[in-house]
């Protein structure tokens, strides 16, 4: 009962900073939070960098997930929101990437990709020790959270009203994935169909994964991810506030098909 449990978090209002999809971009991340007004301590180089942070007023992070691949600096964004988990700072939910990159980890057998690769590159600089933690910090993250006493829902991809805070095998392929409509595009991308046109729910839905150059809101879902890895921006949106930050890429960092 462990994973459900973590989903049930309706007792916690924050105030939150929910983080759209990082995908490595480490810089892009420190100076969204400071912009956020995190105090951040910081050792090590980039490629070896670790980050402590606190918020003076209390304020704490979620990340929708994707926090690996495509990227200049995966492992160190693992290691500042591994840190900010430990230390109560942030709840991060899995992303299809982070997945992908679990199960590598784990020796299954998946393509390694031009988008995995970039991650798996920079583990096989790492400790031992260091993969076994990120390891059992992805093996761990929920599929998707319920706060601010059912007024908040985050997942990766979205969730629709009767599956919220349910943790099934369905449920969780549809916070990582959305939902898919089994045809494939032109570069071989699964089409996605736009649940969100028929949702009627109560909680504001915030998640990630679809990358358009601007914040889309609809029926209470608000999809966050701006692109960042691919020379967009990274977006906070701020809760109860309802008030986005962003912060500009410093570059492409790598080119998309479907990146418009
Ligand atoms: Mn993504």
């Amino acid at each position: 009962m462990k994973a459900l449990e973590r989903q049930h978090l309706k007792d916690d209002h924050g105030p939150f900073d929910i983080i759209g999809d990082v995908h490595g971009c480490a810089d892009e991340l420190e100076d969204l939070l400071l912009l956020l007004g995190y105090e951040l301590k910081t050792t090590g180089k980039r490629g070896k960098r670790k980050v402590k942070l606190r918020h003076a007023k209390g304020r704490r992070l979620i990340f929708v997930g994707d926090l690996v691949d495509r990227g200049p600096a995966n492992m160190d964004v693992l290691r500042l929101v591994m840190r900010a988990v430990k230390d109560e700072q942030a709840y991060c939910v899995i992303g299809n990437h982070d997945d992908k990159f679990l199960r590598w980890l784990k020796g299954r057998n998946v393509q390694v990709s031009k988008s995995l690769k970039t991650s798996v590159v920079e583990m096989k600089q790492e400790s031992a020790k260091f993969r076994a933690k990120v390891l059992e910090f992805l093996d761990n993250l929920p599929s998707q959270l319920i706060l601010d006493h059912g007024k908040l829902v985050i997942a990766h991809a979205g969730m629709p009203e009767p599956w919220q805070g349910v943790e099934n095998k369905r449920t969780r392929t549809f916070a990582m994935y959305g939902e898919v409509t089994g045809k494939k595009d032109g570069d071989g991308y699964p089409v996605r169909a736009n649940w969100a046109r028929h949702y009627s729910g109560k909680a504001t839905v915030i998640h990630g994964h679809v990358a358009r150059k601007r914040v889309r809101k609809e029926n209470k879902v608000w999809a966050i991810d701006t692109g960042c890895v691919y020379g967009g921006k990274l977006t906070a949106v701020r809760w109860p506030e309802k008030k986005t930050v962003q912060v500009q890429a410093r570059k492409a960092w790598f080119d998309h098909p479907r990146w418009r």
